[in-house]
């Protein structure tokens, strides 16, 4: 069963399996996924990629919208969000004006809710560009995506837009560092789970070296018969092969 597109900026309070309390700001166009990758698993379906950079066609909420929407939600919200998160209808850091955003989102939060964190989830896509660095760096916590091991898996599992590479995205990542990695796992002939991949994968966290690893799996039904969620045991296990390491990790 597909999860549907959100229709407004701001969604939620939800309660985050992995965040806890969470304030989403999708400052992506409505109702449409604007995305550099079309994960197998993507519970929004499938949908043509975006490279950066070649989004314009799209409408995307104007910076204003979405600070005074993010304005308007935190007065109307009796308990203050524990986080802002920006996620929503695809990946959040392809909005043309995305570090004024968050500079603006920094300063709603200080007045409105200052004990909220400013979050982003983000598939780590776009961690190259140096304007996007600097965007990322304001945020207090940066979850970014690594399912892949391999630059195969990486094509096949989160099939991205073209000249988007794992060593680039990797690279990216371990110098930005202070970044936390959310990587999902499936089985089944097109899953990434198997000892082979497993390895390849924990090779590339290491060059990361990330504050936390959340490892998760579909929390829904799979978009596709060839992949299935992991048991908690099988998590478990990816959750120990990081604990050999000395990499800090939690299984959702
Ligand atoms: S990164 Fe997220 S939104 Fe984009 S295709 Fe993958 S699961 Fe879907």
């Amino acid at each position: 069963m597909l999860l549907e597109l959100q229709s407004d900026i701001i969604y939620g309070p939800v309660q985050s399996r992995r965040l806890g309390r969470s304030l989403g700001v999708n400052a992506l166009p409505p109702l449409v996924k604007v995305c550099t990758f079309d994960c197998l698993y993507c519970q929004y379906g499938r949908a043509a990629t975006h490279p950066p950079g070649e989004t314009g066609k799209h409408n995307f909420p104007r910076k204003e919208e979405v600070l005074s929407a993010l304005e308007q939600a935190l007065k109307n919200l009796s308990q203050p969000p524990v986080y802002i998160t920006f996620s929503g209808n695809g990946e959040p850091t392809l909005h043309p004006d995305f570090k004024e955003m968050v500079a603006g989102v920094r300063q709603v939060r200080d007045a409105l809710s200052p004990t909220s964190k400013t979050a982003i989830l983000s598939n780590s896509t776009t961690v190259s560009d140096p304007i996007t660095r600097k965007a990322l760096a304001m945020l207090d916590v940066r979850i970014m995506k690594l399912d892949a091991g391999t630059e195969e898996m990486f094509s096949h599992y989160n099939r991205p837009a073209k000249g988007i590479t794992l060593a680039e995205t990797v690279e990216g990542l371990a110098s930005l560092g202070k970044v936390s990695l959310q990587s999902l796992f499936t089985k089944g002939p097109e899953g990434n789970f198997s000892p082979d991949h497993l390895s390849h994968w924990v090779k590339q966290v290491k060059k990361i070296s990330p504050l936390f690893v959340q490892v998760y799996t579909l929390a829904r039904q799979s978009p596709t018969d060839s992949i299935t969620a992991l048991d908690r045991n099988e998590l478990i296990h990816i959750h120990s092969l990081l604990e050999k390491e000395n990499i800090p990790s939690g299984f959702f």
